[in-house]
């Protein structure tokens, strides 16, 4: 019985030691492979439908795809049209989320904008009358405008100099705006308007909110291609510092606060279903990108205009959790 007892020990030693063997670590040609593995197998996927509700995004190629993974070190992994560009949208929250938090610390973000999921549609209104006057979170439009509104600037033109900086740093070069978007959105953008108006009601507001949603709209309407968005989520894995150009684009102690908030609101009111698949922070924009960020290793990008009910690239989702199941990347299976 002595020696059923002791087998049974060392079968439980060594089988844990076995189970806790190092993570897997794919390798740069594994990596490079299964980006065109992705490619090829949602190449001709048409489901979704672009964004019409911004009238520009309705004419962009529904065909468009891209597929870019940035690692820490800038190593790039791609395939499809990576250097089309579309107009960023969404997540460019991101971004000038970090601009905020590198102004006015993590704490002022949590308090004043939120950091927690509405469950509500992006352009919610009902969300900022059901939590108190709150726009929730940095990600919905509302706590987006209610974001822009805070980066500290003598006036408009110098708060929408500073973001577009901002989001150049992040990307390694000079990223311009896409004026006929701008433009199409501008006569667009009612809505947005009013919930800047309703922020302002509630006291949220650090500028007029007329031109804030000005430059949101603005931010929203930067071009970039899927090379760029991985550049600049591989920023944000890599401690806030820019894998091509070395800079510390925004102080480390800020990208788990970045990450927390794209986990919890990053795909909208379908935050919950992204995570539950990838375990990844993520961020999407009605321009077809999305990007997803394995912390401390890599930022990857995907661009695909059509999308779901939710908002959300229906190709870029699937591309990205094809990498990160046959890579191993989901941080909660590690
Ligand atoms: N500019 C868009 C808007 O304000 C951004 C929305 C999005 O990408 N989800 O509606």
């Amino acid at each position: 019985m002595k020696n059923v007892l002791k087998v049974f020990i060392l079968v439980l030693i060594f089988g844990g030691a076995l189970y806790a063997k190092a993570p897997y670590v794919a390798s740069k040609s594994e990596i490079a492979q299964v980006v065109q593995e992705a490619y090829k197998k949602y190449k001709d996927d048409n489901g979704g439908k672009n964004a019409d509700y911004i009238k520009a995004l309705a004419e962009v190629d529904p065909k468009l795809f891209a597929i870019a993974v940035v690692d820490k070190n800038g190593n790039v992994y791609e395939a499809g049209d990576v250097k089309k560009e579309v107009s960023i949208q969404s997540i460019s929250k991101v971004f000038t989320l970090a601009l905020v938090m590198s102004e006015k610390g993590d704490e002022f973000v949590k308090e004043k904008i939120g950091v927690n999921a509405t469950g509500l549609p992006f352009n919610s209104i009902i969300a900022i009358e059901q939590h108190n006057g709150s726009a929730s979170n940095p990600f919905v439009n509302a706590g987006a405008i209610e974001t822009t509104s805070w980066v500290e600037a003598k006036n408009s033109q110098e708060r929408w100099s500073k973001i577009a900086a901002n989001m150049s740093t992040f990307a390694a070069r000079d990223l311009k705006v896409n004026e006929e978007v701008y433009k199409s959105e501008l006569s667009d953008n009612k809505r947005n308007q009013a919930i800047a108006k309703l922020l302002e009601a509630y006291g949220r507001m650090g500028s007029d909110p007329l031109e804030a949603t000005t430059v949101y709209t603005k931010q929203c309407s930067m071009s970039v291609s899927a090379h760029d968005l991985a550049v600049m989520s591989a920023t944000i894995a890599n401690h806030g510092i820019n894998p091509v150009t070395k800079t510390q684009v925004i102080p480390a102690k800020y990208t788990p606060k970045i990450m927390a908030v794209m986990a919890t609101a990053g795909l909208y009111d379908n935050a919950g279903g992204w995570l539950y698949t990838t375990g990844l922070p993520a961020k999407s924009g009605v321009g077809g990108g999305i990007i997803a960020i394995v912390p401390g290793e890599y930022g990857i990008a995907v661009v695909s205009p059509p999308l779901d009910v939710y908002g959300n690239s229906v190709r870029a989702q699937k591309a990205i959790a094809y990498i990160v199941e046959k890579l191993g990347l989901n941080p909660y299976a590690k």
